[in-house]
């Protein structure tokens, strides 16, 4: 039992966590198990680490700092340029570790890979580029400086939705800043996690600059967020988790960059390309089974459209085929766990109770407690579950509306910020909405808002800072005034 089957290099199934140069076990000697969320069977397990593991990951990354930081920018760039070749070189691999403990379907998880070393490239050149600025002095006898330098050791937590873009997207900027990064990835997907660690090792990531601690959440939180020696928490997970580790960075008044939780509305005008929008809304709506923090989650159609939206939406999520994600053909794996297929059915049953209707599904013959089928609803309401909280899985809820500043009311009415979408081809209602919507993303005519050179992140309850793009590489930078005087 156990083990990934067909791997080319099962040398990248690891179930040991790094600290400093070392593979090991956990101090206590514990372990979790990881589950293959589509048949329930046990992958392997990973050391149960605690506070005591959290703090040996610490002080090896304080270790490492000064000679990474020291590093020259072009170093680091191209060991970071090497990580990026390796994780290229071993897609199909790492594809497949992904699929057995996340679900999502092989061609997903592949392209998740690649969407994944995007940002290894992307930081690698950023951090060549990283400069500070020099301002004209009071005095002719002063100069006036802004230096740029690394934050120092940062913490990053992952959740298990991306199990592979989330450690990119922290630990490239910050290595390529010339910060140490501690990586805490979900226990629920923590083997994808270390098959990268592990070819950061190869790319030639020196010890200790790259650890990785698996095991209680809890715990390691707590230490890393109480730790003098930790400047910086990087995370991504829900907005629950988020103001816990707020909480517990207070007393130490760390950096925190935060990817919470959101509740994306998907706007379709009357005048939008009817193609275009049933496209986007797939996508999406279904990547990942749903289970994007960028996500429809509420999906806003003009009453002149709305018939012809539906029909069109209806037949393409009729044609999903819900299946293992290694099954050929498969668009819809299951979802990670029973709660979370136990959360999708009560916002179903919720919004059927108030008034919603089916109208369309995908077939379905599954074990419940492991997939969802996928549906849409019509004749949704501001009052359903589904319309203040994250679904997280595969149903796509039509609300009705006839006027766009009910629309934009309707889409602006949550304390969330993250994604939202809207379709138009009408231009000055392009600009005026992507105004009012109140996010930190808008796609417009597109379902698909999250790539290396974009800065992406949300406002309001969805977070605090930006990762990719120029501004990703900030958050692992301070800005050192350096005034010089006496010339
Ligand atoms: P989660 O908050 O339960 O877990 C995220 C991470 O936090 C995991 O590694 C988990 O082990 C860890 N964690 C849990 N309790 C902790 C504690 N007390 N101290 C320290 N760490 C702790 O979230 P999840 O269920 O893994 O992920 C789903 C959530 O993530 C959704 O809300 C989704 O919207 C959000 N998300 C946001 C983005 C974004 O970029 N905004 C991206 C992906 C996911």
């Amino acid at each position: 039992m156990g083990g990934i089957a067909g791997l080319t290099r099962p040398d990248l199934f690891i179930e040991r966590m790094r600290i400093g140069g070392e593979w090991m076990a956990a101090s206590g000697g514990g372990t979790v198990p990881v589950e293959d969320p589509a048949t329930g069977e046990t992958i392997g397990t990973v050391p149960a680490g605690d506070a005591a593991d959290a703090r040996a990951a610490i002080d090896a990354a304080a270790a490492a700092y000064g000679p990474w930081r020291r590093r020259t920018a072009g170093e680091r760039a191209a060991i970071l340029e090497r990580w990026h070749d390796l994780i290229l070189a071993n897609v199909a691999d790492l594809g497949r570790i992904m699929t057995a403990e996340q679900g999502k379907p092989t061609a997903e998880a592949e392209g998740e890979i690649r969407y994944a070393a995007t940002f290894v490239k992307w930081f690698a050149e950023e951090g060549r580029r990283i400069g500070g600025y020099d301002v004209p002095a009071p005095t002719a006898d002063r100069r006036v400086l802004a230096l740029k330098e690394p934050v120092g050791v940062c913490a990053a937590i992952t959740p298990w939705n991306f199990p592979a873009a989330m450690i990119t997207r922290k630990c490239a900027p910050a290595l390529a800043a010339g910060c140490t990064v501690v990586v805490k990835p979900s226990e629920l997907t923590p083997f994808s996690a270390i098959a990268l660690v592990e070819l950061a090792r190869q790319a030639g990531v020196p010890d200790g600059v790259l650890n990785i601690v698996t095991g209680l959440p809890a715990d390691i939180g707590a230490e890393l967020t109480a730790s003098e020696t930790v400047r910086k928490i990087s995370f991504t997970g829900s907005t629950r988790v988020g103001a816990l580790l707020m909480e517990q960075s207070a007393p130490t008044l760390k950096r925190l960059s935060f990817e919470l939780g959101g509740n994306a509305p998907f706007i379709v005008f009357d005048d939008a390309d009817l193609d275009m929008a049933v496209a986007g809304a797939m996508m999406s709506k279904f990547r990942n089974a749903g289970q994007t923090c960028v996500c429809a989650n509420r999906i806003l159609v003009q009453a002149g459209i709305h018939d012809r939206f539906v029909e069109r939406l209806g037949a393409a999520v009729r044609a999903l085929t819900v299946a293992d994600g290694r099954r050929a053909g498969a668009t819809i794996g299951p979802l990670i766990n029973a709660a979370a297929t136990a959360k999708v059915a009560g916002h179903l049953a919720d919004a059927l109770a108030k008034g919603a209707s089916v109208a369309a599904a995908a077939d379905f013959a599954h074990d419940e407690t492991r997939f969802s089928r996928p549906v849409l609803l019509t004749g949704a309401t501001t009052d359903m579950r589904l319309a203040t909280e994250e679904t997280f899985g595969p149903i796509a809820p039509v609300f009705r509306f006839e006027e766009e500043a009910e629309a934009i009311a309707i889409a602006n009415a949550t304390p969330f910020g993250l994604a939202s979408y809207f379709y138009t081809d009408n231009l000055h209602r392009a600009w005026r909405v992507a105004e009012a919507l109140d996010f930190g993303m808008v796609g417009l005519n597109t379902g698909t808002v999250a790539m290396e050179m974009a800065p992406f992140g949300g406002i309001k309850q969805s977070g605090l800072g930006r990762e990719g793009g120029r501004a990703g590489i900030e958050e692992y930078l301070e800005t050192k005034a350096f005034h010089w005087g006496g010339l």
